[in-house]
């Protein structure tokens, strides 16, 4: 913004901006001495380098999914369409835009790519009510619910291919439905942005933590400020890839640049209140942080601990059964210490007892008792 405007007075102009791009193209009023005679045309440009964003900033149009031509100082709610299933019923994703009065960054935050995660949805919510755009540096998107169909059905994949949407970016044009929806997220959307939030749920036996890249200090940034207590440092290695990891939407972001985190907000299928004010702070925190609005960053209730690792480290059944757990996240255990058992529905014997194969911080452990053979039914991170 131009620390010296110019003053209008009459059809007069007494003086011009001269220390930014705007002063540059007015220079020539500037320079022309302090009375000028001008134009019309040249009186609303004027007028239009006084307000806060800027000349380019307020004619900038944004436009994402059908809402088109939005401007500075706006907030409206449109779709992301990806045409329709055999029934013609319309496979369409909700987005919810606000353009900031004045300029600043972008900012893209997803909920329910999981369709069962539902905790980031009424995150989004209470934080799309509560910005007044007036008030607001840069653009937010936000699509509440990335996995329509999955979240209708209450489950975590797309139900009309059975793909985890989380593994599929960023898309594919002649892809799978679950690819399509992708692809037209991340080009109508997601590509605008310079930062991403992606609000994910866990289990309720997991502790609340943030993941972001290995090395990315970025992204590290997004997630201290997001300030949960537990940060999960993620790094890619080829046993990761093993369980099929790549196609993640922050991991693909983090590929190009672009500081994104995933927050883990508690568990599936239950709206959590107290999870979700969690998540409200730290969005709210996150957009202090980007100077989208103004205000003091809130701190961690507790001193941040920092876990590398990933979801797959840890403990996996080589049976099914029934289980029960002895142990809960936040836990230290040591290696070869009893975690739980898993007893038979045939004979109501233990058929499998699990054991932490290192000393860990236990993460969090599944909710359901209900185990198959090969489910990961502990997380816990390497302490040493
Ligand atoms: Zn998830």
């Amino acid at each position: 913004m131009a620390t010296t405007l110019a003053v209008v007075v009459g059809g007069i102009c007494s003086q011009a901006a001269n220390d930014n791009r705007k002063g540059r193209r007015y220079a020539r009023w500037a320079t022309r001495g302090s009375t000028v005679l001008y134009t019309i045309e040249e009186r609303v440009i004027l007028e239009q380098t006084e307000k806060p964003g800027g000349l380019e900033w307020q004619e900038r149009e944004w436009n994402i999914g059908t809402l088109k031509g939005l401007r500075a100082g706006t907030k409206a709610a449109g779709l992301i369409e990806h045409g329709m299933y055999a029934d013609g019923t319309l496979l369409q994703n909700a987005v919810h835009v606000l353009v900031g009065r004045e300029e600043g960054p972008v900012l893209y935050i997803q909920a329910a790519v999981h369709g069962d995660e539902v905790n980031g949805v009424e995150v989004l919510r209470q934080i799309v009510t509560g910005l007044d755009p007036q008030q607001l540096r840069g653009v937010l998107i936000v699509v509440p619910v990335a996995n329509g169909p999955g979240f209708v059905m209450h489950q975590r994949r797309h139900p009309a291919d059975r793909e985890d949407m989380n593994r599929v970016w960023p898309g594919k044009v002649d892809g799978s439905v679950s690819q399509q929806t992708a692809y037209n997220l991340y080009q109508q959307a997601i590509q605008h942005a310079q930062y991403v939030i992606d609000l994910h749920t866990a289990s309720s036996n997991t502790q609340l933590h943030v993941v972001y890249g290995h090395n990315d200090a970025g992204s590290r940034a997004l997630a201290e400020v997001f300030a949960l207590d537990i940060l999960l440092e993620e790094e890619v290695d080829e046993n990761l890839k093993q369980f099929r990891f790549q196609g993640k939407l922050r991991n693909m972001l983090n590929e190009q640049g672009i500081p994104a985190i995933t927050p883990e907000l508690g568990g599936d299928n239950r709206l959590e209140m107290e999870n979700v004010a969690l998540g409200v702070r730290g969005v709210t925190n996150v957009l202090k942080y980007l100077k989208m609005i103004p205000g003091e960053i809130v701190p961690p209730d507790r001193p941040q601990i920092t876990l590398h690792g990933s979801h797959m480290d840890g403990v996996f059944a080589h049976q099914g059964g029934f289980w029960i757990r002895q142990v809960k996240g936040g836990d230290r255990v040591s290696q070869g210490q009893t975690l739980g058992h898993i007893y038979s529905l045939r004979t109501f014997e233990v058929v499998e007892v699990l054991t932490a194969p290192y000393n860990g911080h236990i993460l969090g452990t599944t909710d359901s008792p209900t185990i198959n053979l090969g489910d990961s039914v502990i997380t816990i991170c390497r302490t040493d």
